[in-house]
């Protein structure tokens, strides 16, 4: 426990500079302020975000699928913060789960695991009259509400001064600061900055994917999507794998691979398995793409004195779930920053301990990806995969369809991967997929 020599202990009037009003910056602001009020404390925290998150196309939008789990919608409800219908489409029950050697249908496993859908931004460029709310600027006027200011300047580079950070926009001293919370994501050049300071931290590793928005009008998209995700497994080597996700008159394709370039919506959509699912060409336009990055691998050093940083700036789920660690890890730098204080070694004890977490849930997150990549890349496995899907879905007193839960699960939702991996070792899933495996060579061709 903190006592009060300790110079890096914030008290009331304490200052904290918020880089980046995302997901993680809104968070970390929302719990901090919420936490030291409990305290009795006053702390003054300033969020530095230019984007206007109202504003449509990708300008205003922290580029991501947009997908939550019903479990995370209740978890923010419970802590407060009560996400508006404007804001969260509900109702996402089911998967259809497309392959070169055919399609199968994954319903739900279980109610609290139904997926929620968000944007994050003012939506896809030109939208007009839709009735949505962004997530981002909802997280991030909570924030204000419960006392944080909100700065809307890009900071552009940080000093040393008397021991305390100091943030500048455009040249101008913007403040000094007890605590600085990086929470600019991937997507920006602030890492640098913060490499720069020379305490050890390094920009996450990142991969290129590709996000764009097809526009159809509600009824096609309730014709042809009703509540499913469409989720692409194939077998190319570039491409992990690509989600088409309902929202409304829209559909979010989001592909997330290695090397994507400016053609691979295009070549995607012009794939005769995925024109299948869509419909007709000439009914739906994409007015709205982009190529952001993705993290795939934390920095080992995320923290300094006065310094912390979280969200994809720091640790995030791999493939998945990156809006769920924004809360995780907002909330545990808020936690140690309020009850701790500011310091490496406070931010040692409270903070990284959730943050190794991740990073150790990802190793577990890695194998399966590897194996899934072997399931997509191999005809003889992609048919038995399909084949048992096919085979659990079919047995209603089969409640435990491991391996419809198991691809349920590896795509959303905030189940751990770790607790996905030890299902996968469940000698039942090895029977299933051995009869799937067999009942696929025995059908030849079809799954
Ligand atoms: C293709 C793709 C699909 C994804 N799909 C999903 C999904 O379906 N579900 C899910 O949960 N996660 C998904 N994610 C992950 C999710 O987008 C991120 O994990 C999440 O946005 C991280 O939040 P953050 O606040 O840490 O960073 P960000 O959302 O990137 O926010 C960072 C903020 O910092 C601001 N900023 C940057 N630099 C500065 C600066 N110098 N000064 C001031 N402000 C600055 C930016 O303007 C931005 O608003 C996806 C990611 C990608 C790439």
């Amino acid at each position: 426990m903190s006592n009060s020599h300790d110079p890096y202990v914030l008290d009331s009037g304490a200052r904290i500079a918020v880089i980046g009003g995302g997901p993680t910056g809104s968070f970390f602001s929302i719990f901090a302020l919420k936490m030291a009020r409990m305290l009795g404390k006053d702390l003054e925290i300033t969020i530095f975000e230019p984007k206007d998150f109202a504003k449509d196309g990708p300008g205003g939008c922290n580029r991501c699928g947009g997908i939550i789990s019903e479990l995370l919608v209740q978890t923010l409800a419970i802590e407060g913060i009560n996400l508006p219908d404007s804001v969260v489409r509900k109702g996402i029950n089911s998967y259809r789960l497309h392959t070169e050697h055919g399609s199968a249908f994954i319903a739900t496993p279980a109610l609290e695991k139904t997926i929620a859908t968000v944007y994050r931004g003012g939506g896809p460029k030109g939208i007009m009259g839709d009735n949505l709310e962004s997530f981002d600027r909802f997280l991030l006027s909570q924030a204000v509400e419960g006392g944080a200011v909100h700065q809307p300047v890009r900071v552009d580079s940080i000093e040393w001064k008397d021991g305390k950070p100091v943030l500048f926009s455009k040249k101008s001293e913007m403040m000094q600061a007890d605590l600085v919370i990086g929470a600019f994501g991937v997507n920006s050049t602030a890492g640098k900055l913060f490499h720069e300071l020379g305490f050890g931290y390094h920009e996450p590793s990142t991969v290129t994917a590709a996000i764009a928005e097809i526009s159809m009008g509600e009824e096609k998209v309730a014709e042809y999507f009703g509540n499913s995700i469409n989720l692409f497994l194939l077998p190319d080597k570039g491409i992990k794998f690509a989600a088409m996700i309902p929202k409304g008159s829209y559909v979010t394709l989001c592909i997330l691979g290695s090397k994507l370039d400016g053609e691979v919506v295009r070549n995607f959509l012009s794939r005769p398995m995925v024109k299948a699912v869509l419909p007709g060409e000439g009914t739906y336009s994409v007015p709205c793409s982009c190529l952001p990055k993705m993290n795939i691998g934390a920095p080992k050093v995320p923290f300094t004195d006065r310094i912390a940083m979280g969200g994809d700036a720091g640790s995030t789920r791999l493939f998945k779930d990156g809006l769920g660690a924004a809360y995780l890890m907002g909330k545990a730098m808020a936690k140690t920053a309020v009850f701790e204080g500011a310091g490496k070694e406070h931010f040692q004890r409270g903070y990284y301990p959730v943050y190794k977490s991740i990073i150790h849930d990802n190793l577990f997150g890695s194998v399966l990806y590897f194996v899934i990549d072997q399931y997509r890349s191999f005809d003889v496995l992609t048919r038995a995969m399909l084949r048992t899907v096919e085979l659990e879905q079919g047995r209603s007193h089969d409640t435990t369809k491991i391996l419809s839960s198991i691809l349920w699960d590896m795509f959303t939702g905030n189940e751990r991967y770790k607790n996905v991996f030890m299902k996968s070792m469940k000698p039942k899933m090895h029977i299933n997929m051995w009869e799937g495996l067999f009942k696929s060579l025995f059908r030849g061709g079809s799954p």
